[in-house]
């Protein structure tokens, strides 16, 4: 039959780094040697007492369904966590979700209606986009590209873009695509507004655990007058090296957390149980070592990086955070990461994909080795 597919399905377009992974797996398939430096995942494996403990919840029988909102030894590791950060959280104002991802899903969907006005900072990441439209939000954006992807030089024009319509801002420090991490004094003035037009924002601190130079990770909900209008969301995948197991979560007041946990018990109704309690383990002292290796792994990859692409005359705003890197390109990046794939054998992911044009995505969540060969070959091909 012909399917009458939903004007929603519709708003949407399949993510845009797709192009580049099939470009890099049908190379691959031809025996092409391809550096791929387009995904978002860390290249280490899951510290073994995470696996472990998922090992031993499995022959202690954890298989069921857990209560929806996830069993309660994780909701009050996740609370205190929170409270670390400095965050008022209790267990049930937490919801724990398959990825982060599904998250901020149910978030976009609680919060937002047809014709909402939801504020992004550019460069974002791409499902922020796509799950907006989903909701049947508007989009309004601030562009942090031409202030070295810093959010304190923005601060006026975003008071220019937000007003008393505006329902939702959404903030990621440390940011995917950039890298870049958000001075208290940008979350302050993001918090200054917010109180004025009173608006919500979510602050996905997924790559809260991976930032440098010494950097102290601020909660956007730790700052006074955003304890109420504050969606903190995060996940496992990136600090633990967890991304194939599908664990995140949301911490809002409890008022949310109530309409929100409607759309998640009719949707996924709860994250997987034995993974719960892995993530448990995860938020235990006891992983706080491998993730301090795995932190400063991708530290000296960044300086290495940086330092080599110095040496071909290529300047970048140097990250502080993530495993992500901004490289100027060409105004047409999608042919310039095309290219770079055909030619080089490098995949990267066009700046467009986060409405950064003239930009290419570096993941160095790869070897010192595989970088190295990267910025060699896009040298030897003239594309650096
Ligand atoms: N937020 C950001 C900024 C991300 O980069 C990602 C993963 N790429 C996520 C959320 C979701 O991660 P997950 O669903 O694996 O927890």
């Amino acid at each position: 039959m012909n399917f009458d597919f939903s004007d929603r399905v519709g708003r949407v377009e399949p993510s845009a780094t797709l192009a580049i992974s099939n470009l890099a797996s049908e190379l691959e398939a031809q025996g092409e040697d391809v550096v791929d430096l387009s995904v978002g995942a860390p290249d280490f494996p899951t510290p073994d007492n995470i696996t472990q403990a998922a090992k031993d919840a499995l022959d202690a029988g954890h298989t069921s369904y857990t209560s929806s909102n996830g069993i309660p030894e994780l909701k009050e590791a996740i609370a205190a966590k929170l409270r670390g950060n400095g965050v008022d959280a209790e267990a049930d104002e937490v919801i724990v979700t398959p990825g982060g991802k599904q998250a901020l899903f149910e978030t976009f969907q609680t919060l937002v209606d047809d014709g909402d006005e939801v504020v992004l900072l550019d460069p974002a990441w791409v499902s922020y986009e796509a799950m907006v439209k989903l909701a049947g939000g508007t989009l309004s954006r601030v562009d942090l590209a031409q202030h070295d992807f810093k959010l304190e030089p923005a601060l006026d024009e975003l008071g220019e873009t937000v007003s008393d319509e505006t329902k939702l801002l959404v903030v990621n420090s440390p940011s995917n695509p950039t890298g870049g991490v958000f001075s208290d004094a940008a979350l302050e003035g993001v918090r200054d507004l917010a109180v004025e037009h009173d608006f919500a924002v979510i602050s996905d601190e997924i790559y809260e655990r991976i930032v440098y130079d010494g950097f102290e990770h601020t909660s956007l909900g730790s700052l006074d007058g955003m304890e109420d209008r504050t969606i903190t969301i995060n996940g496992f995948s990136k600090a633990f090296s967890m991304t194939g197991w599908r664990l995140g979560y949301l911490h809002a007041p409890s008022d949310l957390i109530a309409q929100a946990g409607k759309l998640h018990s009719h949707s996924v109704s709860c994250a997987v149980n034995f993974v719960q309690h892995a993530g448990v383990e995860a938020l235990s002292e006891r992983t706080d070592d491998s993730v301090e290796e795995m932190r400063q792994a991708f530290e000296a990859r960044r300086d290495m990086l940086v330092d080599l692409l110095a040496e071909h005359d290529v300047d970048v705003a140097v990250p502080k955070g993530a495993f992500y890197m901004m490289l100027p390109v060409d105004d047409d990046d999608q042919a310039w990461c095309e290219g770079a794939i055909q030619d080089a054998k490098v995949a990267t992911v066009p700046g467009s994909a986060f409405n950064a044009p003239g930009y290419a995505r570096i993941s160095y969540a790869a070897s010192e080795e595989r970088l190295r060969e990267a910025v060699e070959r896009l040298a030897e091909h003239d594309y650096i």
